[in-house]
């Protein structure tokens, strides 16, 4: 470890964020976290017992009515300070999401853009939150529709994207006036904890944002999911977690958000541009080292250019350079631990074995770290598990198919609803595909969607809600009719 990287991660809280002060576990336990690019412990953190997580629920209800009644404007100016600060520590926050979760530093600069966009995002719209007076139908009254916080919110986040999947969540939340609970994954919770302490400097007052970081994530959450004073769950992570999660939520018929898995579509017809296909496909799979809910799952592509798009696929994918995120010009970095890349091996191993053929990559890189070589597969044949399960790693698969219906059909053949991406230069097809494809979001001859003015959010078992865009804040605002008289009756 450098120098610089020691003084960065010295600056870096290892406690919880209780109530306005940073203290350790009840139980006075730590927690390790790792670099995965090398194993290496980069810093050990506070582990928080079912207690701690009692207590920041409580600091979160002691501080929902004062945070409710303090002005939009106020609220948003803290957003944008935040914003501001996270702005001019990019490199701290970049090299700090290199070294947690491994991606290439360029990624993780394009993160604090991102992820730095909600915050201004919100900052936004706080100030634009609307009602609506008019009389009703029979003109016997006015009809007063009015928004308000939903309640003290827990936000649980992955460690895929560990900032923006952090302010996606806490922007629109305290925009809209409510409390929060954080609870980063236990893999990445460096970049939410430095994230805290620069909403504190920004002026959030005590109990409006509280973080446990814990390895009991279930122990610790399922107490203050069951709290009634609890309003809102809202979630980032795999679909067998959300499920079980909103399984819970149930009991206190909580608001909640869920953004789970995506087993994403990448369709490339006849027609299509295939440098622009090639292009956005490489943006599609293998940014984040593959590690995307949005990440281009499956590659349909029309059988008559096959062979030129995986032959060009192939070859750019040779160009990789795989390393430590840090080291210059490293486009893949490690996998986020041993059980990542014992999935992609599997994955493989299972799609060769029922015919496909690897034109690149297909093994675990031999050197410290968790890292497995970019891979491309083609001829995947139906019924392999990799056109089923989300891969979450560097492993390009490619299927052919003949008939518009037929790509169709193979992109729709999934549980999961999160985004889909279609290449095509023929107009009417594109909007066709529009209607057609059972997704939350599409990029037409685009490879990434995500943008903090969208709403970004998946259908069927990819979740339920919105984030980002004008719909964001209202997954954390409630609406009351109020009826009353006409004034003139
Ligand atoms: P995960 O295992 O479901 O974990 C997500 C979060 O839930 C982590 O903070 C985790 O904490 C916590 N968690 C796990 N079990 C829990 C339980 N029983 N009770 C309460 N919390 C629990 O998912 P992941 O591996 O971190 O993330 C990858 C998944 O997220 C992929 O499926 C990806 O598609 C999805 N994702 C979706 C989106 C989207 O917007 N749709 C965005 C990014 C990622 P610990 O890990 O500390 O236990």
């Amino acid at each position: 470890m450098t120098d610089h990287q020691s003084t960065l991660l010295a600056g870096v809280p290892d406690n919880l964020f209780i109530a306005g002060s940073w203290r350790p576990s009840g139980s006075g336990a730590t927690f390790d976290v790792h670099d995965p690019a090398t194993g290496e412990v980069l810093a050990s953190i506070a582990d928080a017992t079912p207690e701690d997580g009692a207590a920041a629920l409580d600091a979160a209800v002691d501080a929902a009515a004062d945070w409710a009644a303090t002005p939009a404007r106020e609220r948003a100016d803290i957003l944008r300070r935040t914003f501001d600060t996270l702005t001019a520590r990019r490199e701290d926050f970049a090299l700090l999401m290199t070294l947690e979760m491994g991606k290439p530093l360029a990624e993780a600069r394009g993160e604090v853009t991102y992820g730095g966009e909600f915050l201004r995002w919100f900052s936004e719209e706080a100030t634009r939150i609307q009602g609506r007076y008019g009389p009703n139908p029979e003109g016997t009254g006015r009809m007063i529709v009015s928004q308000h916080p939903v309640g003290p919110c827990l936000l649980i986040t992955p460690w895929n994207f560990p900032l923006a999947m952090a302010t996606r969540k806490i922007a629109p939340a305290l925009a809209a006036g409510n409390t929060v609970v954080v609870k980063p994954a236990a893999l990445t919770p460096l970049t939410t904890l430095l994230l805290t302490k620069v909403l504190e400097e920004a002026g959030v007052p005590a109990g409006v944002v509280n973080v446990i970081t814990t390895t009991a994530s279930g122990a610790v959450t399922g107490p203050i999911i069951d709290d009634p004073r609890l309003r809102k769950l809202s979630f980032t992570g795999s679909t067998p977690v959300g499920r079980r999660l909103l399984a819970q939520a149930a009991n206190g018929v909580l608001r909640t958000s869920m953004e789970l898995g995506g087993n994403a579509p990448f369709v490339v017809f006849d027609d299509a541009d295939l440098d622009k296909a090639v292009a956005g496909a490489l943006a599609a799979k293998f940014r984040n080292i593959g590690q995307a809910c949005t990440a281009a799952n499956r590659f349909i592509v029309h059988r008559s250019v096959a062979d030129e798009f995986s032959r060009s696929i192939t070859e750019k994918v040779h160009g990789f350079v795989v390393g430590r995120g840090t080291e210059p010009d490293v486009t893949i970095g490690p996998l986020i631990d041993d059980n990542a890349v014992a999935k992609a091996e599997q994955l493989v191993s299972d799609a060769v074995g029922r015919g496909a053929t690897l034109t690149t990559g297909g093994e675990r890189l031999d050197r410290p770290g968790t890292f497995y070589a970019p891979t491309v597969l083609t001829d995947v044949r139906p019924g392999s598990e990799i056109l089923r399960e989300e891969i979450f790693g560097p492993v390009l698969a490619i299927a052919a198919f003949d008939t518009e219906d037929e790509a169709v059909a193979l992109a729709n053949d999934t549980e999961y609803g999160l985004v889909s991406y279609v290449y095509t230069e023929n107009l009417q097809r594109g909007q066709r595909m529009i209607d057609r494809l059972a997704t939350g979001m599409m990029g037409l001859n685009v490879g990434v969607v995500s943008n903090a003015a969208a709403p970004f959010g998946g259908w069927k078992m990819s979740g339920l809600g919105r984030e980002g865009g004008a719909e964001g804040i209202h997954e954390y605002l409630q609406t009351k009719y109020t009826l009353t008289e006409n004034p003139f009756a």
